[in-house]
């Protein structure tokens, strides 16, 4: 029976590996895809990191990884299906149908992209419709493409596709951003970057491939002439799995504080799953180092009535 396993292998679950190596700490890291580094590997360049200036977010990704790797920990592929309390502990339950038992759980799955839920979206996903501008960049080079969010994704989408593309349209529903103020200087000074304001998308338009976007502004349809479109919206946390054993709020992050101690005992939130004000890469690896501290009080208390069996 593993002390813990963490479940994630983002900022949040490799630092988590990190602090429970120091701990000596008897654990594993369940990630969902192969040498996964959570959605850090899409950013194309993290400014905010400390320390880490225009350090590629797929570089830093690796070296968290390398760096949890180095000390010598355990990775189990595989999603996680089902947490079930067992012997005052938990059996984590993986898509192949193993299952692992451990008397403490960082739960660190992170957040899936939020679709759009336009018409047209499903059916040129893979064909125009991305989530990822950083992994399908490159092929939009001279084309036209149109990204639709307002938030710190979106705009670091369209600066990074105006390198490539011809033309790139930032679709936005208001008429202010909520990105941070440096992304929008840049975006705003990029000649090849419109803003499409106050414009809802409607429809994804194409054929075989993508050809336009179909968007409300302020009341009246338009078409946007485009080869593909990026969608950043924001993210939903895969919290599915925790559902009815740890409280959420509303929108489906599970409630815990910078101490990741959740209401289920011996589970603890780490990282974007969790509910909190600030989404980052340094926020979550800082929630990886607290829910090991957390796991070390909560086994010292309570370790002793769990049953190995
Ligand atoms: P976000 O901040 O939640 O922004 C989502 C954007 O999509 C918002 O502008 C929202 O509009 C818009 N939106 C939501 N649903 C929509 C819909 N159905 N149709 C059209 N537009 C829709 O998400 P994010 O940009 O992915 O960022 C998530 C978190 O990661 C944030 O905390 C962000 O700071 C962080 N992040 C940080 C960095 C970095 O520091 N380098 C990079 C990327 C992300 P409204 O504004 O009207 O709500």
């Amino acid at each position: 029976m593993y002390d813990t396993i963490i479940v994630g292998s983002g900022a949040a679950g490799l630092s988590a590996a990190v602090y429970a190596k120091r701990a000596a700490l008897d654990f594993a890291v369940i990630e969902k895809e192969y040498l996964g580094t959570g959605q850090i590997a899409e950013s194309e360049r993290v400014d905010n990191y400390l320390g880490l200036y225009g350090e590629s977010g797929y570089e830093l990704g690796e070296k968290f990884r390398a760096h949890a790797e180095a000390l010598g920990t355990t990775f189990i592929e595989g999603e996680v299906t089902e947490i079930i309390p067992e012997n005052g502990g938990y059996r984590v339950v993986i898509s192949d149908g193993n299952s692992f038992a451990a008397k403490t759980v960082v739960y660190a799955a992170g957040a899936s992209h939020r679709r759009l839920d336009i018409k047209g979206e499903a059916e040129f996903s893979g064909r125009g419709v991305s989530y990822c501008a950083v992994c399908d960049g490159a092929f939009y080079k001279d084309k036209d493409a149109a990204v639709i969010g307002g938030g710190d994704t979106a705009l670091g989408d369209a600066l990074y596709l105006s390198k490539l593309a011809r033309k790139v349209y930032l679709v936005h529903r208001r008429d202010t951003f909520r990105a941070n103020k440096a992304l929008q200087e840049q975006v705003l000074s990029k000649d090849n970057i419109e803003t499409v304001l106050n414009a809802v998308p409607v429809e994804i338009t194409g054929e075989k491939l993508v050809n336009g976007l179909r968007v409300n502004q302020s009341g009246t349809e338009k078409i946007l002439s485009v080869n593909g479109v990026f969608a950043a919206v924001g993210t939903v946390p895969d919290s599915g799995v925790l559902k009815g054993i740890a409280d959420m709020d509303g929108n489906g992050y599970i409630i815990a504080g910078e101490d990741c101690v959740t209401s289920a005992k011996g589970i603890f939130a780490a990282g974007d799953v969790r509910t909190k004000a600030l989404r980052q890469v340094i926020t979550a690896a800082a929630d990886g180092a607290n829910s090991i501290l957390s796991v070390e009080k909560y086994l010292s208390e309570n370790g002793g009535q769990i049953r190995e069996n």
